[in-house]
């Protein structure tokens, strides 16, 4: 398994990069940590002859706190600058613990929340609490900036809606009433495994009621998907165990599973359930404060 030949690029801005890739717009592709685009690359699943590194763009790898817009992640941040970053383990420790689930100690080190994104693989660890948490993608392009929540980047199992020539640049988490969130992961082992399921909740919570409800699942329909029908449900109703039961219960029927090497989609739907309540509670003791 050897890597096919290509020529390497490392663009000094995302001008340059933008255009590098417009004008290979067949033959070019964005690489940032690799962690996914090598092993397909080895296998011969991918054989771009360019491939444009976009780690070196200043600006591309920051973690901070901009006011009046949020918590901003450059899309070449690391999964494990987001496991260290104080600004996210302050702001937004589900988003922390959540990246903490990805992989191993490796690969989070190399592979980036940009690259978790655009390879859009429906049992990734980022797009859940990111949806949770209502975040949208800064993408530029030739013809330049446009902004997309992260719940429609993706357009089907390891596709997603950029252009060719387009990069994601930063993911802004925004400033929110929710009160708590949290993100559940289900694997087939304890440390590096892909998810079988993922679940995401972030709530407001005001005198014992749920004012506002956010639920993303992962791993359970060909793309990351917010249950909607659990968080409608939810909206506006007392905190009871029966309520959480029963969310766990529509979340388990609005998912989309399918049966495959890791698990069935009746064990699926099954473990959604029981995430989906588990998340909930977790979400919302955090509101208690
Ligand atoms: C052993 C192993 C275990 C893994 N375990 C997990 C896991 O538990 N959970 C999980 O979610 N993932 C897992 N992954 C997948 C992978 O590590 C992640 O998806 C990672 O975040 C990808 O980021 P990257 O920077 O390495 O992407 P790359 O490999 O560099 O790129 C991936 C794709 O995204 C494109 N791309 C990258 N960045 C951008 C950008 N900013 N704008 C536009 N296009 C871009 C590339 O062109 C390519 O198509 C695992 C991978 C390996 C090898």
């Amino acid at each position: 398994m050897y890597l096919p030949d290509f020529d390497y690029y490392v663009p000094a801005s995302v001008a340059e990069a933008c255009q590098l890739l417009a004008e290979n717009i067949d033959c070019a592709k964005v690489i940032s940590g690799g962690t996914d685009l090598l092993p397909k690359m080895k296998h011969g699943l991918l054989s771009p002859q360019i491939l444009v590194s976009i780690k070196k763009i200043p600006g591309l790898r920051k973690i901070e706190y901009v006011q009046g817009k949020g918590v901003v992640i450059g899309a070449a941040s690391t999964i494990n600058d987001i496991v260290f970053s104080e600004v996210v383990q302050q702001k937004y420790p589900s988003v922390s613990n959540a990246a903490h689930t990805m992989a191993a100690n490796q690969v989070r080190h190399s592979g980036t929340v940009g690259g978790n994104l655009v390879s859009a693989v429906p049992s990734a660890d980022m797009p859940p609490i990111l949806m949770a948490l209502n975040a949208t993608a800064t993408i530029e392009g030739p013809n330049g900036q446009r902004q997309l929540p992260v719940e429609d980047v993706f357009c089907g199992p390891s596709k997603c809606l950029l252009e060719k020539s387009e990069i994601i640049t930063e993911i802004i988490i925004p400033d929110q009433a929710m009160t708590g969130s949290t993100y559940f992961k289900f694997a087939l082992r304890r440390a590096g495994a892909l998810a079988v399921v993922g679940v995401a909740a972030a709530v407001q919570v005001e005198n014992e009621t749920i004012k506002d409800a956010r639920v993303a699942l992962g791993a359970v329909a060909p793309v990351p998907m917010r249950a909607k029908k659990t968080e409608e449900f939810l909206i506006g109703k007392k905190i009871s165990d029966e309520l959480l039961e029963e969310a766990g219960k529509i979340a388990a029927a609005e998912c989309k599973p399918i049966t495959d090497f890791r698990a069935s989609e009746e064990y699926r739907r099954d473990l959604v359930r029981i995430y989906t309540k588990r998340a909930l509670c977790k979400a919302i003791d955090q509101g208690h404060v």
